[in-house]
Order: C-alpha cells, then sequence, then structure tokens
C-alpha cells in the first residue's frame, strides 16, 4: 500500500473485510492483476484532478485488471457481499472528466483494458463489434492491417477507447450520425450489479445476426441507461462505421464580419444536415496561434470598454489588418465528381448570402491516402485516423494558465449565431462579475461535434501544486454551471467533482429525472456497490444530504 500514507480503504469497509475481498479477487484474476502499491495506484489518479493532493482527490484504494466476464461476474458478487464501491473503466483515459479515477477517495477502478478482443469487423455492413479495452488506435491498425473499407469516427486523442468514449457520451469529427459515439453504438452486452449478464436489443434474442445492425430488439430501450451512469459494467458494445469515401477535399471558408456568424451556422447548419459535409470547424482567425501571445493592439480592446470588450474596436481591428472574423474548416466526402459538385455548391450558398465571404479548397486527395498524404492531413480526425497532436496543440493555448491539465466546463447552447454571440456576452459579464479576466472573447468560438446542438467550452485549468487556485476554479466552475442553466444550456459532459452540480439543474418536475434514477439505482444496485455518485446517482447508503 501506500509508503506515504496509511492504506486508503474504500468508503465504509473495514480493513479486515477490504484484506479479505482483496484475497478472494485475487483467486479470481491472478495476483498479477490486481494493483495494490501506491507506484500502481498513482496511474490511476486523475492527472487532470482539480482536488490534486487534496484529501478529497479520488484515489483508488485498488485496481483490478480482470480478462474475462466471468471475472467481472465473481468481481461482482465479491463487491455485494464486502459492499466494496467498485468503479468500472475501458481505457481510463477521460482526461478533462476525471481521467482513470473514480468518483470518490478509496472506490476500486475495475480497469478493463485486458478484455481487448476486437470481435468483428464488417465492411460490408460497415459495423463492429468491441470490447472495452480495444482502443482507436487498435482498431484503426486492424482495419489498415486487414485492408478494411470503413473507418471509425474517432475523438481527438486516439489512446481511448470506442467503449469507454462513447459510455461519456463522447464526440468526433466526420458525419454527425457517427460523431454522436454514444448514438452511432447499436448493441450491448452489460454485467448487471447482481452479478448477471444481459444483451440488449438484438443481442437479448439468442442467435441474432442483426446485434450491431439493428438498435432497438424488441421492447424498451435501456442503453442509454448505461451511459454516464452507475447501472453496469458494459463487456462489449457494436458500433455502425462509416465507408472509407472514395475522395477527401478540405474547403475554408472565411468572412469578414462578426455578425456574419448568424447566417453562416444557418447555412452550414442545412448543409450538415443533408449530409452535405463533414463536421465543420469554427474558429476565428482574431485568435493566435496555439501557445503564442494575442497581438498587443486587439488584446487591449477586450478591456477597452469599462473593463469590457469594445466590439466595434474588434471588428475595426480584423477589417484594416484584412483578418476574417471567422474561418470554419468544411471536410466533404464522395467521389471526386460529387465532391467537387458539392463544394461548388457550397461555394455558391456562402458567396450569395454573405458579402465577402470566400471559399477555397486547401486539401483534395484520392483515398486511400499515401503515408506522406496521412502523415500531413490538416485534420487526421476527419478521416479517422487516430493521434495524440492534440496534446502539443490544447494544453498550451494562451487560456491555460497553469499548465498541468484542464478540466472542461461543456456547456450545450442551440446551433444558431445569435445565442453564440449571446452566450460570449453572457460569460464575459460572468468572469467580469467574479473581477477575473474572461477567458471568453468577442471572437470565441464554437465547438461543433454534437450533432446539431454547439458546444460552447471552457477549458479550466488546473494546477498540481497551487490548492489555492484549483479551489478558485472549483467555485468559478460551480458558478457557470449554474449561470448556464438560467439562460437553458446544460453541459453535456462533467468530471466527478462537478457531477453533482450539473445534474443537479437538470431539475424539471422537482428533480423527477434524479429520484427516477436513483428509485432504479436502488432497486437493480441495492448495496450500492456500482461507481456511486457517477452522473449524480448515489445509492441509498450513501445519499445523506445529496437526496434528492
Ligand atoms: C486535449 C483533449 C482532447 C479531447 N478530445 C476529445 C474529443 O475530441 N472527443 C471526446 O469525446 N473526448 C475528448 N476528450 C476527452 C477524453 O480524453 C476522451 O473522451 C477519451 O476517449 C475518454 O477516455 P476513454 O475512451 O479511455 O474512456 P474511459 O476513461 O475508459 O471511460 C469513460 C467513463 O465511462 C465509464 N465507463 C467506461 N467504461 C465502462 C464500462 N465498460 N462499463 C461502464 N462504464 C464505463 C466510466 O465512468 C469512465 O470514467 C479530450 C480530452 C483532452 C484532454
Amino acid at each position: 500500500m501506500s509508503k506515504k500514507e496509511e492504506i486508503i480503504l474504500p468508503n465504509g469497509v473495514n480493513k479486515e473485510d477490504f484484506l479479505k475481498a482483496i484475497s478472494e479477487i485475487e483467486k479470481i484474476v491472478g495476483t498479477k492483476w490486481v494493483f495494490k502499491t501506491k507506484e500502481d495506484l498513482d496511474l490511476y489518479r486523475d492527472a487532470y484532478s482539480p482536488y490534486w493532493d487534496e484529501l478529497e482527490e479520488p484515489i483508488p484504494s485498488l485496481a483490478i485488471a480482470p480478462k474475462k466476464v466471468e471475472e467481472i461476474q465473481e468481481i461482482v458478487r465479491i463487491a455485494n457481499k464486502y459492499t466494496l464501491p467498485i468503479f468500472p473503466i475501458s481505457t481510463g483515459k477521460n482526461l478533462g472528466y476525471g481521467s482513470s479515477a473514480p468518483n470518490n477517495r478509496g472506490d476500486v477502478v475495475i480497469d478493463l483494458k485486458r478484455m481487448n478482443k476486437i470481435i468483428e469487423v464488417n465492411d460490408k455492413r460497415n459495423y463492429c463489434i468491441l470490447e472495452p479495452g480495444v482502443s482507436y488506435f487498435d482498431l484503426y491498425e486492424y482495419c489498415e492491417k486487414n485492408n478494411l473499407n470503413v473507418i471509425m469516427d474517432i475523438p481527438d486523442p486516439g489512446w481511448g477507447s470506442p467503449v469507454g468514449n462513447s459510455l461519456d457520451h463522447g464526440w468526433g469529427y466526420t458525419y454527425g450520425q457517427y460523431r454522436d459515439h454514444f448514438g452511432a453504438h447499436c448493441g450491448m452486452e452489460v454485467v448487471l450489479a447482481n452479478g448477471e449478464v444481459m444483451r440488449t436489443a438484438m443481442g437479448a434474442l439468442p442467435g441474432s445476426k442483426t446485434f450491431a445492425e439493428n438498435k432497438y430488439g424488441y421492447g424498451p430501450y435501456l442503453d442509454g441507461l448505461f451511459s454516464q451512469s452507475n447501472f453496469g459494467i458494459v463487456t462489449k458494445m457494436g458500433f455502425w462505421m462509416m465507408p472509407k469515401p472514395e475522395h477527401y477535399t478540405l474547403a475554408v471558408l472565411t468572412v469578414p464580419k462578426r455578425d456574419d456568424l448568424i447566417p453562416l451556422v444557418e447555412i452550414m447548419n442545412y448543409l450538415e444536415d443533408s449530409s452535405i459535409i463533414g463536421w465543420p470547424l469554427y474558429r476565428s482567425p482574431l485568435n493566435p496561434e496555439y501557445g503564442k501571445p494575442m497581438n498587443p493592439e486587439l488584446k487591449s480592446y477586450l478591456t477597452s470598454k469599462n473593463g469590457k470588450p469594445d466590439i466595434d474596436k474588434i471588428q475595426d481591428y480584423a477589417i484594416r489588418n484584412d483578418i476574417p472574423y471567422w474561418q470554419i474548416d468544411i471536410p466533404v466526402y464522395g467521389n471526386k465528381d460529387s465532391v467537387e459538385a458539392n463544394i461548388n455548391y457550397i461555394k455558391q450558398r456562402f458567396t450569395k448570402a454573405i458579402d465577402g465571404a470566400k471559399v477555397k479548397v486547401i486539401e483534395d486527395y484520392d483515398l486511400p491516402l499515401t503515408k506522406k498524404q496521412a502523415k500531413s492531413l490538416k485534420h487526421k480526425v476527419t478521416l479517422g485516423i487516430p493521434n495524440l497532436e492534440i496534446f502539443w496543440l490544447s494544453t498550451r493555448g494562451e487560456n491555460f494558465g497553469p499548465k498541468d491539465g484542464h478540466v472542461w466546463f461543456s456547456p450545450i447552447i442551440p446551433r444558431d449565431g445569435k445565442e453564440l454571440l449571446k452566450c460570449q456576452e453572457i460569460y464575459i459579464d460572468t468572469f467580469h462579475e467574479l473581477g477575473m479576466e474572461s477567458m471568453i472573447t468577442p471572437f470565441s468560438h464554437p465547438r461543433t461535434w454534437m450533432y446539431r446542438a454547439f458546444c460552447f467550452m471552457i477549458g479550466f485549468a488546473n494546477s498540481r501544486t497551487d490548492k489555492e487556485k484549483n479551489e478558485q476554479m472549483r467555485k468559478v466552475y460551480t458558478t457557470m454551471v449554474k449561470v448556464a442553466a438560467k439562460h437553458g444550456w446544460g453541459d453535456y459532459r462533467a468530471a466527478p467533482p462537478f457531477q453533482d452540480a450539473v445534474s443537479g439543474v437538470y431539475n424539471f418536475n422537482n428533480n423527477i429525472l434524479k429520484r427516477f434514477t436513483q428509485e432504479l439505482k436502488d432497486t437493480i444496485d441495492p448495496n450500492g456497490i456500482l461507481a456511486p455518485g457517477r452522473g449524480g446517482i448515489w445509492p441509498k447508503r450513501l445519499r445523506g444530504d445529496k437526496n434528492a
């Protein structure tokens, strides 16, 4: 156990029972796969924890890496016997939303990395069936090696897993129906809190031939219950995959004015929802390149109107310096002719509707790409090529104060230009009221992963050394959750320290959603062993004043 401190115990379990549970678990998975030393358990800490080195930091007491479904069933039975809280992860790379750490200090991590079978990839009917430990890198390599004609929609970091990412409602970068990773899943196998194995939808039909193709089977659709929750340990999932296109083009749209965003978004929505384009990446060229400082003149206008931004001066600066206010990268897939026709149509739509709009093609390739083309691709993720490039970019932006990591604040707002501009204003005002430099500017852009909504995200920096800074960050985060909720914007995802705050604003009709899920929790996990508190769902025995 820990050299520095006494053994960390799971909540509500005494040392004697804990040691007995460990020895029973070791008999099932082998001692090699039960991690108890500080050195090993440190790897399960949340590398971006806003409670780093504080008593509230959720360091696990133990981690277990089972290889088979039957082993998980046995672990669950032991957990029930000793009321041991267990927390499943797939690849455990949930950085910014909790990494591989559990919700509470002492919860036991069930690390499913060894369950890494690619059960099937079908490139005629375009799906795959995977175990939780299969990473995006694994799946990509498998498809490339076997020359399969499908691509998986992936998130930015390629070391995560389709199962883990989708269970936390992760997003990617191709067409909407694929980049909604939970939406693109089809079929699930789950170990329930009583140790039974359940298959959902078509999987409930023994010998079914469409596990990963038809989502619903017959009866109520249960899969959603197992995402962002604590009702089961998912051991298999099917996913719809995208056929590899024959041709790929990346066009760049620029517009000169801030308010151009309003017609721009409407056209972009039309193009996206008609599947003419893939994922549109919104940016403002007024932002400095990653890691570079902002132009001092422009920066001065962020506070020159009574401490708030002077939008007219910012707009004037952009025009004088010939800097477009917005820039959108637009990937288009198809065959050479269809892509060319779509690019012409896109040009026509924007240039007719917005004065000064320009559309330029910057990448144009037949597939398969050569190694050189793949390496130089501007957005590898738009063609499902997993990588980790985001890490040298996104932790070095100007906004990332201490560079030890960040916690994402991720509210969903309507996919509407006016609403985005309003959202900028509200956030700027909130930072102003809090007496802080605003992390949002009048040229902060929306994130566009969501299919049919924007996410207007802030990455709050955390520190490994400055506890006061972390405390302040936690306060600002929870304030932002409330401010967003007041305007009808709710987070789509949150790290464990903020899951109660976030789920707490989804409180329509006297918290009926929470009351309903907690009633389910008490029924199907009466001992409250599975991931207590995950998604704001607490079992009765730990609910206390968190009761809705
Ligand atoms: C710089 C940066 C960029 C990022 N970009 C993206 C992005 O583009 N898109 C995106 O979606 N995310 C992004 N993330 C967030 C995160 O890194 C990814 O979502 C990552 O894929 C999640 O980790 P994972 O796949 O290993 O899932 P895990 O960490 O394994 O799982 C996530 C959570 O799901 C639950 N869970 C996992 N497995 C199971 C199971 N088998 N049964 C029951 N519950 C389970 C657990 O509560 C777990 O904590 C980014 C993070 C950073 C730091």
